[in-house]
């Protein structure tokens, strides 16, 4: 094992995958690395710059790093495991490593808690804390390795990681479109979360897997003849088997009847052009008929996460049910690297800007291109005070609960959050373990305690700093009946609209402009896909007028597009 840790070995590794790279700095981090990590060793047994080394190999191979993650993930756990500090990094490598080391560093930090509520929160908190989408790469890289050792330790403690895989690493990856890395993961934590459940798979499906493959390998070549045949100049055929853990969740829906699952292992061809793409799946109907409802046409409806394929399952030679999945390179890159694919990078290897807010691909390149156009006028952004992922910031308890906040919130509304008696007798608050002021702004990251008093009740001062309408609103409540302050009698409507339109390039910029021509500050927006295949949009913002939200409506219908328009007063 100890030969095969070779700095050759990842730069044939880099050379494979064509990622620029200057080999001297590799090389460099390969030996400090080394060094660093001395005579450490694995609870394996061996040595343990093996860690790095593999986490680094799986980087590579599985997520299209640039240079300088490829230098940090060879560097991930120096700072936490040996006698090297920051400033050593930072000297050798400069400051975007020591970044990216910082940045895995502070992640390792983050303990989980089984809490369900948490588990959607704690992701959020990965993305905003990593601010970096290559820190993520490298969590995952990391975790990848720590997976496959994991019958070194203590039982308690691999249940309890591999459910953390399962629920948070895997769910990560594959909202950030990462599906190899996510099945990966996902088969890696089975066996330790679901034993029973693996052990009955496992003993089902490997005979009736084992016929497909055979299958599967014996038609490959008839396929590709009438490929050639056809003119059409593919790429590959790959054979590509379910992953266990997926196939487990899919046997589940169908009363475990491994019958019923026709892509145990399916047929993939990948193509160089779009056109090519339909082509095949011509060619393959017109050989063998398909199954009614089984033909998906991703490329032009492609899933929320930016999967784009040709799926379809047909009655092949011998009459034996096979899917086929037909895609571009590019698609398959996206499919297998998501968020990590070449395209998401600038020239010079950086992500570009916006690049971890990946929620709906598409929509997430339109506001991106929709916010270039708009950079010269501020005012306009200003107004309309978005509240997009980046300006949230999330925070502890100092029991590890994760509060999360609006960026520029300070203590009192960290306590309203908590509960409102917290927030009513909030005397003092400690961050990060020293006092701090009552308006002090708070950071993502901090870790906030509140100190409260039975006597003391809420300021009109306080008005003037809390950032959140909740702890507005709480706190004028209070005021009003104490008689500190006078009743307001001005309501304030809170909306929420659900739009339902066609896809369009410039469709958000649209109705930003209908909402900026009234005045109206959304409060927070959501995209999603309705039933039909429509985007959803879910609009929240405050009236004091409803004649206002009647004159919006009318513009909003007038949007090219729009379908249908739902409101809800709350
Ligand atoms: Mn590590």
């Amino acid at each position: 094992m100890v030969n095969t840790m070779n700095v050759d070995n990842l730069l044939k590794e880099i050379k494979k995958k064509k990622i620029k790279v200057n080999e001297s700095n590799i090389k460099k981090a390969f030996e400090f690395a080394k060094i660093a990590h001395g005579d450490q060793k694995r609870i394996s047994g061996e040595p343990y710059f093996i860690h790095p080394y593999k986490a680094t190999l799986t980087l590579i191979q599985k997520m299209n790093p640039d240079e300088k993650a490829i230098i940090a993930c060879l560097l991930h756990d120096v700072i936490d495991d040996t006698p090297f500090t920051k400033e050593d990094i930072k000297q050798e490598f400069g400051e975007e490593v020591t970044f990216l080391v910082n940045g895995v560093t502070k992640l390792g930090k983050i303990k989980y808690r089984g809490v369900e509520r948490q588990i959607e929160n704690l992701k959020k908190m990965f993305l905003a804390m990593a601010e970096d989408i290559r820190v993520i790469l490298i969590k995952l890289a990391d975790r990848h390795h720590n997976m496959q050792t994991l019958n070194y330790l203590p039982k308690e403690k691999q249940y309890r990681i591999a459910l953390e895989t399962l629920e948070i690493y895997a769910s990560l990856a594959n909202r950030l479109g990462i599906g190899q890395i996510k099945g990966e993961l996902e088969d890696l934590a089975f066996p330790y979360v679901y034993p029973k459940e693996y052990k009955w798979l496992i003993k089902n499906v490997q005979e009736k897997y084992h016929e497909r493959e055979q299958y599967l390998k014996r038609i490959k070549p008839i396929i590709e003849k009438e490929l050639k045949r056809a003119n059409i100049n593919f790429i590959e055929v790959q054979i590509r088997a379910k992953f266990h853990y997926s196939l487990y969740k899919k046997l589940l829906r169908y009363n475990k009847n491994i019958n019923e699952v026709h892509d145990l292992a399916a047929m993939r061809i990948i193509v160089n052009t779009i056109e090519e793409c339909y082509a095949t799946l011509g060619l393959i109907h017109k050989f063998w008929t398909p199954l009614p409802g089984k033909i998906k046409d991703y490329i032009a409806l492609p899933k929320p996460n930016g999967y784009q394929s040709l799926h379809t399952t047909v009655f092949c030679v011998d009459g034996k049910i096979t899917e086929f999945q037909i895609r571009t390179l590019e698609m398959h890159e996206q499919a297998e690297y998501g968020i990590a694919a070449q395209w998401f990078y600038d020239e010079k290897g950086k992500p570009k800007s916006g690049a971890f807010i990946p929620k709906k691909l598409r929509w997430v390149q339109q506001l991106i291109d929709w916010q270039k156009n708009l950079k010269n006028n501020t005012d306009f952004l200003e107004n309309l005070k978005i509240e997009f992922f980046k300006d949230r910031i999330f925070v502890f308890t100092p029991k590890g609960d994760v509060i999360d906040l609006p960026e520029g919130a300070v203590p009192i509304d960290f306590a309203y959050q908590i509960h409102s008696e917290i927030g009513n007798h909030c005397l003092a608050a400690k961050i990060n373990n020293k006092m701090a002021k009552l308006d002090t702004i708070l950071k993502n990251g901090d870790i906030v305690e509140i100190i409260t008093q039975k006597n003391k009740s809420p300021s009109p001062s306080w008005l003037n700093f809390v950032k959140t309408n909740y702890a507005k609103n709480k706190i004028k409540s209070y005021l009003e009946k104490t008689g500190k302050i006078k009743k307001t009698n001005i309501k304030i409507l809170k909306i929420e609209l659900k739009i339902k339109l066609k896809d369009r390039v410039g469709l958000l910029k649209d109705i930003f402009q209908i909402f900026a021509k009234e005045k109206i500050n959304i409060e927070s927006i959501s995209t999603d896909h309705s039933e039909k295949g429509y985007p959803l949009v879910t609009i929240n913002f405050s009236l004091k007028e409803k004649s206002v939200l009647d004159k919006l409506i009318k513009n909003l219908n007038k949007v090219k597009g729009m379908k249908e328009i739902n409101q809800r007063i709350l």
